[in-house]
């Protein structure tokens, strides 16, 4: 059996474990302390522990969840991009995005995906695994202390990197729960986002766990047809079904549920299929989030002009569907979706 990730334990459990030495509870606030407010990175600098359980922690237990083996930073937009590798040798990735005074974390989910949507380079190599909570609360203290380099504090957390979240919900609930502890990082539940690709059933269940996390839901699409041929989860679970699994997360939780539209040209981005789009929102608690398609390594899709995404924005809010287009950060360091983890994988020749 492998040794416990100790960032995947709560700091009740950590305690359970440190009674169970023999220790003092109190030794898991101290040791939550230092691995979650001072971000180290061994035992070795948690002096305030005995030399005894030092050793026994590093025996027992390991501290990181994984290492980052490379880092990207985009100085125009502030974003910074860490591929990590898991003990496993898996390799995924985390973001972190600079708003004006804030910073946003992006973490991934899952190493590769098996959601098939055309549009991403990460379902490219099919689903290695599912991450355990460890791994992704792993990212979030790596670029917490990111963050912290750059002046600020990390905000928000937005499962929206490699992955379909609900795809692991069990992991993934663990995690939310983790990073919301106040001992630990204190990310409040609403500032905690979950981006699916539309599993109905993990959106059902989400919205009877009372937490007021943030839904995004992968629209993409304003027909079954044309989902259907950019995101096959579509053929299983059409907008039929999907959409009053949001208005159901949206009652439950009191939440209004965003809508991820990625605009590509030629493909969604007609005026038409804005005013149809309109109409499939009429009536629910819902907020459109245009994306111009960041292109994919390998993908022949395109974004549409600034023009046509304005044009398109413009006739959701003149019928009462409130949209953003969201600001794009770090195309200018393959910040899509899974570029980073292809392009290492291709260099050393482990996916194809
Ligand atoms: S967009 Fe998300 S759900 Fe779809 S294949 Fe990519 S990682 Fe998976």
């Amino acid at each position: 059996m492998g040794k416990i990730k100790l960032k995947g334990l709560s700091c009740t459990e950590l305690a359970e474990l440190l009674l169970s030495w023999g220790e003092a509870r109190y030794r898991a606030d101290q040791i939550y302390t230092w691995a979650f407010r001072h971000l180290v990175r061994s035992y070795a600098e948690m002096t305030n522990l005995p030399a005894g359980l030092r050793a026994r922690l590093e025996e027992e237990t390991v501290l990181e969840a994984a290492a980052i083996v490379r880092r990207e930073f985009s100085p125009a937009t502030g974003t910074v991009k860490l591929l990590f590798s898991l003990l496993d040798g898996q390799a995924v990735e985390g973001v972190l995005m600079r708003y004006r005074s804030w910073f946003s974390a992006c973490i991934s989910s899952q190493a590769g995906c098996r959601m098939g949507c055309r549009f991403c380079a990460s379902t490219l190599g099919g689903l290695a695994r599912n991450l355990e909570a460890a791994e992704m609360v792993e990212q979030v203290v790596a670029l917490e202390r990111e963050a912290r380099r750059a002046g600020g504090r990390v905000r928000s957390v937005v499962l929206m990197g490699t992955g379909e979240p609900l795809d692991n919900y069990d992991n993934v609930l663990r995690f939310i729960h983790l990073i919301a502890q106040p001992q630990g990082l204190g990310i409040g539940y609403r500032r905690i986002a979950l981006s699916t690709c539309g599993l109905v059933p993990g959106i059902r269940r989400l919205a009877r766990e009372g937490l007021p996390l943030t839904l995004s839901v992968s629209l993409h699409a304003p027909n079954d047809e044309l989902r259907g041929r950019l995101m096959p989860i579509n053929r299983r679970y059409p907008l039929s079904e999907l959409l009053p699994a949001c208005r159901e997360y949206s009652e439950e939780t009191g939440r209004r549920v965003t809508f991820e539209y990625a605009l590509i040209a030629g493909v969604n981005d007609s005026l038409k299929q804005a005013r149809e789009l309109a109409k499939l929102l009429q009536g629910l608690t819902a907020h459109v989030n245009l994306i111009p398609l960041n292109p994919a390594v390998e993908g022949k899709l395109k974004r549409p002009e600034p023009g046509r995404v304005a044009a398109f924005a413009a006739v959701l809010r003149a019928r009462g569907i409130p949209t953003t287009v969201r600001r794009e950060l770090g195309t200018d360091i393959s910040a899509a979706c899974g570029q980073l983890r292809h392009q290492v994988l291709r260099e050393e020749g482990t996916l194809w």
